[in-house]
């Protein structure tokens, strides 16, 4: 497939998250006339922040993975990632309403109540092992079949899993994938949260796009890509407006990017559509006044799949004073979750840390359900290298990116990786 340089029409975009602004920003810096379309508003995705009362409330906790694909894309483009690292001094495990020292750091490792000493044993030779396992040789195996044949106390194996629940914001080791899983305990170099939440980086992709002379069209729903005996045409918005073009990419999730394609009725596509599992999780975030218990910043459940953390006490969440607590309660594949219920449970979470939490309300935020991945990295499809695109085979000129895309990293990590990707592939399409 070709796409001639001299081509009147420029290449679409559809979405504007980050998959879809990062896209947009490393095509229009090689010289290609880009265009894109979001349907809402306002451009970000799930990367969006919106601000109440001063505080900077983010589509629940997100953290910033350093040393990934994100981190690399971004110093290319001269965006500024800024933030502050995560470091638990001192983080507390919940198991069975007792609350222990979480083994982050030798010295909590050697005080926590958590572990027997056979399982801090065991959980000492796992660690020194740990750079030892192959993770492409993982791939294909799930994360509990792993830790059942590999790990003997069943505390080590919640802990495990509890820190691959915090890592992949997915809660099903029957499904994810243990390459993946081994692939992040191995090269993790920590995480930032973002000064003001994600939206200076989603402004910064935003501002890139468009200084290198993309047009982004916001409020504008794609309704179709047109094909032509197998090759891109045009686009067409809801409103009927169409525009040609020789190339589009597709950053938005495998269900909306099947159904934009031959009316759904795409056979290739419609696979890559059936065979995604998201992953949810509820969120409570909460802005206050003040901590009443400023030594509780951080917390992981074991036997319940939650997540507490004072983001606030590592990056400015707020334009003056005050504390930013996020909570979350993660959802099993094909549990039906209550909304009222886990509610319930991240408010009896925040009495349990933070009595008198109640009183200091400044502002809050409830997402009972929100999609966190659309596409667990799954081990039935041999991980990360099962995963479809950014080509689409069959059809020319079609590429698609997101967080279910490509054989490199997770959430936004595989976001960027695979708008990175297709923008290779679209700028290789064209022939001086
Ligand atoms: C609670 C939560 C916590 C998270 N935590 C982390 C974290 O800690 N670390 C991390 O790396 N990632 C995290 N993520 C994931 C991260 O936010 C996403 O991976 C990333 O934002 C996805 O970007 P995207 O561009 O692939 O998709 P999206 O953000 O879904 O963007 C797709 C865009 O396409 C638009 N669109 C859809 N259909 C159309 C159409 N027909 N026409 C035009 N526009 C359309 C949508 O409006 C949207 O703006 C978290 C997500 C959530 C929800």
């Amino acid at each position: 497939m070709t796409i001639h340089p001299t081509s009147p029409y420029p290449i679409m975009i559809v979405g504007g998250g980050i998959a879809g602004l990062c896209a947009a920003a490393l095509l229009a810096r090689r010289g290609h006339r880009v265009l894109l379309f979001e349907k809402s508003k306002l451009p970000g995705g799930y990367a969006r922040t919106r601000e109440q009362e001063g505080f900077f409330f983010n589509f629940g906790a997100h953290a910033f993975y350093l040393g990934g694909p994100g981190e690399k894309i971004l110093q290319e483009l001269n965006i500024p990632v800024r933030g502050g690292r995560l470091r638990v001094d001192y983080g507390l495990a919940l198991k069975e309403n007792e609350d222990h020292r979480l083994p982050f750091g030798a010295a909590a490792f050697a005080e926590t109540t958590l572990f027997s000493q056979a399982e801090k044993d065991e959980l000492t030779q796992w660690y020194t092992a740990l750079s030892q396992f192959n993770s492409a040789q993982l791939r294909g195996i799930s994360w509990q079949t792993w830790l059942e044949s590999n790990i003997r106390h069943a505390s080590v194996r919640q802990f495990l899993q509890a820190r691959a629940r915090l890592s992949t914001n997915t809660w099903a080791p029957d499904l994810i994938d243990t390459g993946l899983i081994m692939d992040i305990f191995q090269n993790s170099s920590g995480v930032l949260f973002l000064h003001q939440g994600w939206q200076p980086l989603v402004d910064g992709l935003l501002q890139a796009a468009q200084h290198a002379g993309a047009a982004i069209i916001t409020g504008a729903r794609v309704a179709a890509v047109e094909l032509a005996e197998g090759v891109v045409e045009a686009i067409r918005l809801e409103d009927g407006t169409r525009y040609p073009t020789a190339a589009v990419i597709l950053a938005v999730d495998a269900s909306t990017a099947s159904s934009l394609v031959a009316e759904g009725q795409h056979d290739l596509m419609r696979r890559w559509a059936q065979q995604t599992i998201p992953s949810h999780i509820a969120c409570f975030d909460v802005a206050l006044r003040r901590l009443p218990n400023p030594r509780n910043v951080y917390a992981i459940g074991m036997d319940h799949p939650l997540y507490y953390a004072v983001h606030s006490t590592w990056t400015q969440l707020s334009r003056g004073n005050g504390a930013f607590v996020h909570t979350m309660r993660y959802h099993r594949h094909g549990e039906s979750p209550s909304a009222e219920t886990d509610k319930r449970e991240l408010e009896a979470l925040l009495d349990r840390l933070q009595p008198g939490w109640r009183a200091e309300v400044v502002a809050q935020s409830f997402l009972p359900h929100i999609q966190a991945v659309s596409d667990i990295v799954q081990a039935k499809r041999g991980g990360v290298t099962g995963r479809p695109g950014p080509s689409v085979p069959g059809v020319g000129g079609l590429y698609v990116a997101g967080d279910w895309v490509g054989n490199e990293d997770q959430q936004s990590g595989a976001a960027f990786a695979s708008a990175c990707h297709a923008v290779h592939l679209v700028s290789e399409a064209v022939v001086a």
